[in-house]
């Protein structure tokens, strides 16, 4: 299974790979969790990524590029992959293609959240990640059931830097941008399903695992 997950931030490409990555027995490759652990790492590329997270902007491509090139190409990648976050601009996506042809491997289908952008602004701007599992959470609509508490494993919830209103518009307004292309660029190669990112999460997995033809 080598697949990527296309869709603006907040439509829920995190929350349906970490399950379906484990239900797949498949590496959760997401480029952002990626970028924070090394920022909070205080790393050379944490001090390059930082500035660029902060204020909502993408992460310069050969920075990326670097990084993804040596995570494809451990030993591990071999089981199969959800890529979640990237690719997120063309040459990105050119750069993929590459790398993985140097490993004879393709990706095999790349899945488009749909999600619309009122419903993005709302779920970003209440969202609270667990610091220790990634698990996500809404303050209204999918609480915790103690305040600040994982639920799956008892970790701090905390507010992502980069979720507040001023810097969530300038994400959508750099998806729109530098991401949305890929939409095109994918329907041409005849790698694209979409799936529509609302609703339960439930009725979500279905729809993706029918998508890539996993249906269980
Ligand atoms: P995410 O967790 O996917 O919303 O990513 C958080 C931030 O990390 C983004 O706003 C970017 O600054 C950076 N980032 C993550 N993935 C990429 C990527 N593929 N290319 C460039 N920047 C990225």
């Amino acid at each position: 299974m080598r697949v990527a997950f296309l869709g603006p931030p907040g439509a829920g490409k995190g929350t349906q790979a970490r399950d379906l990555a484990q239900e797949w027995g498949a590496l959760h490759l997401a480029t952002g969790d990626m970028l924070r652990e090394a920022v909070a790492a205080g790393s050379t590329l944490g001090r390059e990524a930082k500035s660029y997270m902060d204020k909502g902007a993408l992460v310069p491509d050969d920075v990326i590029i670097r990084m993804m090139a040596e995570r494809l190409g451990a030993a591990d990648a071999g089981r199969g992959f959800i890529l979640d976050g990237f690719p997120r601009t063309i040459a990105q996506a050119e750069a993929l293609a590459r790398l993985l042809k140097d490993l004879g491997q393709t990706v095999d289908t790349v899945v488009y959240f749909d999600v619309s952008e009122p419903e993005l602004l709302r779920r970003l701007t209440g969202r609270r990640v667990c610091r220790t599992c990634g698990h996500s959470y809404h303050v209204t609509s999918n609480p915790p059931k103690r305040a600040g508490v994982c639920d799956a494993c008892g970790g701090e919830l905390y507010q992502r830097d980069d979720d507040g209103e001023a810097t969530v518009r300038n994400r959508l307004e750099v998806y729109r941008r530098q991401t949305a292309p890929l939409l095109d660029y994918y329907r041409q190669r005849n790698l694209l399903v979409t799936v529509s990112g609302e609703g339960p999460v439930v009725t979500i997995r279905d729809a993706i695992r029918s998508a890539v033809g996993a249906v269980r």
